[in-house]
């Protein structure tokens, strides 16, 4: 018996990597003056990952890494109006238009009649906020969970604070590493849903001997038969 099925945002329910992809070119575009650029990329994600723990996800980690990469790259000689471009992609980035994914408002209309759905994604409180009210699905979810990273303990607390065990738990979502990976160790149902754009940094390796249950489709619309399959 299934209590609660919950759901990724980005990537599962809209598209949003995209926008960092573009974000990516444009970086390379405004450093290429300065600087060589084959180990760009390299020098980017590095920082990236050396920040998140101190920033965390979102669009204002994102833009502070390149800021800092961009610093690093050129001596400290990027100028204040370069700075200013990134500043202003960081902008373009989060005002963006919400696009959602193919099968989404139909799969969230059909499971909610019959379970509580939750929306848990990590990022920009504000900017997750504001995307989900731009996105208008808000009205299939019983809760929104903007939280700071999504480990098995980020899951594990979630559950006890709604009084839902893991067997009676379902995560749907595009990334291994944060939406199926964590509910699978603590014995959950997880449903990964690839998506073509996934960042790196999401794509990790799922052992088959987790405690949970791993199933994998190959778009968001089969979700609904999936779980009605299980009764
Ligand atoms: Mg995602």
């Amino acid at each position: 018996m299934i209590e609660l099925i919950a759901f990724d945002a980005d990537d599962t329910l809209w598209h949003t990597e995209h926008l960092y992809q573009m974000a990516r070119q444009q970086f390379r575009d405004l450093m290429a003056p300065h600087a060589a650029l084959d180990s760009l990329d390299d020098l980017v994600h590095e920082t990236e990952m050396r920040n998140l723990p101190l920033y965390g996800f979102g669009i204002t980690s994102f833009i502070l890494s390149l800021i800092e990469a961009a610093v690093e790259i050129t001596g400290g000689a990027i100028t204040g109006a370069e700075i200013g471009r990134l500043l202003a992609l960081s902008r373009q980035m989060v005002s963006a238009d919400v696009e959602l994914i193919d099968e989404v408002e139909e799969t969230l209309a059909a499971l909610a009649a019959d379970y509580p759905l939750l929306l848990i994604t990590k990022g920009d409180l504000l900017h997750q906020q504001d995307k989900v009210a731009r996105s208008g699905l808000g009205r299939y979810f019983t809760g929104v969970e903007v939280v700071a990273d999504k480990t098995a303990e980020t899951y594990r607390e979630i559950l006890i604070r709604r009084a839902v065990a893991p067997e009676r738990f379902v995560m749907v979502g595009n990334s291994p590493r944060s939406d199926i990976l964590p509910v699978a160790t603590l014995g959950g149902r997880a449903i990964y849903v690839p998506d073509d754009n996934t960042w790196v940094y999401d794509l990790v390796d799922l052992p088959d001997d987790l405690p949970g249950t791993i199933y994998r489709v190959g778009r968001v619309g089969e979700v609904v038969g999936l779980v009605r399959g299980w009764g």
